[in-house]
């Protein structure tokens, strides 16, 4: 079944994972039972999978996606960026995809690697790496886009990044993953603004579950500059874990009831937020699972998912 297919229904259901660094994070995802076999129980339509940024970890990218292929119980999505890929660089690892049964992506810009100013490679925006696979591959992959309901931070104003995401579909993308986004008055006022702008592609919201608060700041913060509302900011100032929560070896007497309390209110927080996302017409759930299962089951039941 293709992405395109599976985006039409109602509300499709799927997850991201990355690629473990280590063969112990490897084997928990694709080994016997590990967290992708688990994953599928939820019978999600279609799994992805993170590409590092500047050529780091993307062998494991295939590795993962090879499991999720041939296991034929979720269709496999790889993500692809720009970062230091030339023409043919992109051409020849398209090609060793589609050989290996993956022709469903997301074409990505990439993230940046710290101190680059620009993508080193022969593409600068996601709109030409769709363009070039279209003109090199035709139809065969099913192409996902990036958009980002705050506007992407590079970006000097919000109507000319939703021009940039126009340009995205003009040039042939099926459909958009978005960024991660907590703050649901933003949101609806971004889903109206792409339609009004014509964008008529289905839209896949990417939910990151709040856990953690340490990583829920730095994802919020590291790249991205999502806005996060008061009810989250409360929450994390409730279960603030001093001296601060990045500190490994925290003196703070409470740490692991604040950090059990964290996930707790998190876990329902984001249930909440899914809910909200399904109100508004989205055509999907994205889960950034972070490489866990029973976080995930748990959100995908409470919110309905199942
Ligand atoms: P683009 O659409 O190219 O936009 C990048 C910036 O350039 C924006 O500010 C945009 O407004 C601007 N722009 C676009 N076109 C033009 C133009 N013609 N002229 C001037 N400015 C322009 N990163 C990774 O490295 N690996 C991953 O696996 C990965 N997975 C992701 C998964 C999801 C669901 C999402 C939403 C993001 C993911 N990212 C990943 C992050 C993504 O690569 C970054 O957000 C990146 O900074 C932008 O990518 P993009 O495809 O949106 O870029």
């Amino acid at each position: 079944m293709r992405t395109t297919d599976v985006i039409k229904k109602p509300s499709s259901l799927s997850f991201e994972v990355f690629p473990p660094k280590t063969d112990v994070g490897m084997q928990k995802l694709c080994g016997k039972n590990g967290v992708l076999e688990q994953l599928y129980t939820l019978r999600p339509d279609y799994i992805s999978c993170t590409y590092g940024a500047g050529g780091t970890n993307i062998g494991k990218n295939l590795d993962v996606l090879d499991k999720i292929a041939q296991d034929g119980k979720a269709t496999a999505v790889t993500h692809f960026t720009c970062i230091g890929n030339s023409r043919e660089g992109i051409r020849q690892q398209l090609q060793n995809y589609l050989a290996h049964g993956i022709n469903h992506m997301l074409a990505l810009r990439g993230d940046l690697p710290a101190g680059w100013d620009g993508t080193h490679g022969d593409f600068h925006y996601a709109s030409e790496l769709v363009s070039f696979i279209r003109k090199e591959f035709g139809d065969q992959f099913t192409i996902a886009v990036a958009g980002s309901p705050e506007g992407h931070i590079c970006c000097p104003s919000f109507e000319d990044d939703i021009s940039f995401l126009k340009q995205k579909q003009d040039n042939g993308a099926n459909y958009i993953m978005t960024q991660l986004c907590w703050d649901m008055d933003q949101f609806r006022r971004w889903m109206d603004a792409i339609r009004t702008a014509g964008i008529t592609l289905p839209v896949d919201v990417g939910v990151m579950p709040i856990l953690d608060q340490s990583a829920t700041i730095n994802m919020a913060l590291s790249r991205n500059g999502c806005v996060m509302p008061r009810e989250l900011t409360r929450m994390i100032s409730k279960y603030w874990i001093f001296p601060n929560p990045f500190v490994k070896d925290s003196t703070d007497p409470d740490v692991l009831s604040k950090k059990i309390g964290f996930r707790e209110e998190g876990i329902a927080y984001t249930v909440r937020q899914i809910r909200d996302f399904m109100d508004c017409g989205v055509n999907g759930i994205h889960l950034y699972t972070l490489n866990k299962f029973p976080e995930v089951e748990l959100i995908a039941s409470e919110s309905g998912l199942l």
